[in-house]
């Protein structure tokens, strides 16, 4: 009979059973290469490199040398850099359960999301600091309104380059479009400092 189990899963599921605790080496390796043995009846090969490969990836804090943690908060947000259940509840209560730019909350009929400031695919962070409480309507118009984003940056290119020239029409054209993108909330997560 066949098992597909590969050395890798042996791994993760003995780090899986055993969460937020500090494990060495020799401990994880008997229990894998025992189980693994008895599973498919072939030897498990290198499973210190198998440890070392599963920290890299994220799968695993190390502690310190030869001592290994999983702790499943950590990887979820390693993996997905998605916010926890945990940090939404607590970016949800920072920002008074309202939408940071329009105000409105559940007593109004709207529904809240927890959203990255700088998005995750620019490498945004699952952190409190990179949260914000959206209504649902901001939030899909953040998301779709990336194409602005080459404009803005624009625009504060123009500023600085106003700026430095004491050039004043100038200067206060792009002031206005910036406090435009600022007033509607749009593209938060670039930088304009006056
Ligand atoms: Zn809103």
């Amino acid at each position: 009979m066949e098992n597909k189990i590969s050395q890798m899963e042996v791994l993760k599921e003995y780090f899986m059973k055993n969460p937020n605790r500090d494990i060495s080496h020799p401990e994880v390796v008997d229990w894998a290469t025992n189980e693994y043995k008895k599973r498919t009846g072939k030897v498990f090969r290198d499973p210190d490199r198998g440890i070392r490969s599963l920290a890299q990836k994220g799968f695993l804090i190390k502690v310190k040398k030869g001592i290994y943690k999983y702790d499943p908060e950590y990887v979820n947000n390693r993996e997905l850099e998605d916010f926890t259940k945990k940090q939404k509840e607590r970016i949800l209560k920072r920002d008074k359960y309202r939408c940071v730019i329009c105000g409105k909350g559940r007593k109004d009929g709207v529904e809240l999301h927890v959203d990255h400031i700088k998005p995750k695919d620019l490498g945004g962070e699952a952190t409190l600091e990179n949260g914000q409480t959206l209504c649902a309507q901001h939030n899909f118009m953040k998301k779709n309104l990336k194409q602005t984003e080459t404009g803005k940056k624009m625009f504060i290119r123009l500023y600085e380059l106003a700026k430095a020239e004491n050039n004043k029409p100038l200067l206060d054209f792009c002031t206005d479009v910036l406090e435009t993108f600022e007033k509607h909330g749009i593209n938060g997560h670039i930088e304009w400092k006056r």
